[in-house]
């Protein structure tokens, strides 16, 4: 078999633009990637178009070699650049051959270890500003059936945490521990904003909540600093989405930075997320998949998640803008907080690609740190999956 054509398409998605890869193959047989950034979609375009010539007439079944001889072909390894236009090819060279080999890309992998994939919520509390619209929103998500809930109380706080930021943020994480009872597990998302002291302040106040885990509280580059967090808080620390390669991977390991590791599997790629995976569990960390994207995306991390033995907990955005279900042929279940894992051939989805072209690409001000986080969803926005 060998690749004939690689096309990108670009789909506005309100907060971010999903940008999913097609592979055409002599076969006739087609695979579908996800290489969705939060900014640079052009960058991830043009890296896309780049790597093209070097695709194109290879057999798109010797998955692990395209990947290895395009890395290192790079000349400039990593990045989130390159690292999510390869793992967009590579899942579409995944799709590929589990559609010829007529197998779900979990079976590829060795088999499933579980058929529902536990889930948590992120973006179950648009559009709350005040911590008794998060609680009331809280209550509506867990009455839903989400078991788990994740959100960023932090508004525009930055670097430090101001004494008024810092009792907002302590307020909405109490009210909604008050609104949900103490069986729904609550994360609390740091957006990679803090300083280690403001960090140390905010992990302390929060044990009293009993949040399952403080996310990103520093900035990500600074691996000490986390492993030393992770150290002098007693609430548990998940990090790890902008990791981009294996040795990234290691040195977050070895340096014991977190409990939670969230790889991204638009940043890594099936084989790199099957690997941290593994290096996880021999430091004793839980494998978390960080999954806030599209649906080919969302797919190809589900069957990661079936397929190895120390997953934890899928992300899962509540909602999605309501044309999600008209540009791919997504068709999945939640069933008590998890998600059922489909049998389909390869990804088990595909692309529409005229409704994509109906959403053409925006620009999107990053929001994380403008204080206006709980705006990412627009006010009709819909639960994607079927429950
Ligand atoms: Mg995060």
């Amino acid at each position: 078999m060998k690749i004939t054509g690689i096309k990108t398409l670009v789909c506005d998605a309100y907060r971010t633009n999903f940008i999913f890869v097609r592979i055409d193959t002599d076969e006739g047989i087609h695979g579908v990637g996800e290489a969705t950034m939060s900014f640079g979609e052009n960058a991830a375009v043009g890296c896309i178009k780049d790597l093209e010539p070097a695709f194109l007439g290879q057999d798109p079944t010797a998955i692990d070699r395209l990947w290895h001889d395009n890395y290192r072909d790079s000349y400039w390894r990593g990045g989130p650049v390159l690292m999510s236009a390869l793992a967009g090819l590579e899942m579409a060279c995944w799709d590929i051959k589990g559609k010829a080999l007529n197998q779900p890309l979990w079976q590829l992998l060795g088999g499933k270890f579980r058929d529902r994939v536990p889930c948590y919520a992120n973006a179950w509390f648009v559009p709350a500003k005040t911590p008794a619209e998060f609680a009331a929103k809280a209550k509506e998500a867990a009455q839903a059936g989400w078991k788990a809930l994740k959100w960023d109380p932090f508004g525009t706080a930055y670097r430090d945490v101001s004494n008024l930021e810092y009792r907002t943020a302590i307020e909405c994480v109490a009210a909604v521990r008050e609104a949900v009872g103490p069986s729904i597990d609550l994360m609390i998302e740091g957006h990679g904003r803090f300083d280690l002291q403001s960090a140390m302040r905010i992990g302390q106040a929060l044990a009293e909540y009993k949040v399952l885990w403080f996310e990103e509280p520093l900035f990500p580059e600074n691996f000490e600093a986390l492993a030393e967090l992770r150290r002098r808080i007693p609430v548990p620390i998940a990090a790890g989405e902008r990791i981009y390669t294996r040795y990234d991977a290691r040195r977050f390991l070895e340096l014991g930075c977190a409990h939670f590791m969230q790889p991204d599997i638009s940043r890594v790629g099936i084989r790199e997320m099957t690997y941290m995976s593994a290096w996880a569990e021999t430091h004793s960390v839980a494998f978390c998949p960080h999954n806030p994207a599209g649906p080919i995306t969302n797919a190809a991390t589900l069957q990661v998640a079936a397929a190895v033995p120390n997953f934890f907990l899928m992300e899962t955005m509540a909602t999605d803008v309501p044309w999600r279900k008209d540009i791919t042929t997504e068709e999945l279940r939640m069933q008590d907080g998890a998600m059922l894992v489909p049998d389909k051939p390869g990804l088990g989805i595909d692309i529409c690609e005229d409704a994509i072209a109906a959403h053409p690409q925006k620009y999107y001000h990053l929001r994380h740190y403008r204080g206006d986080l709980t705006s990412i969803r627009p006010a009709n926005a819909a639960a994607w999956f079927k429950s």
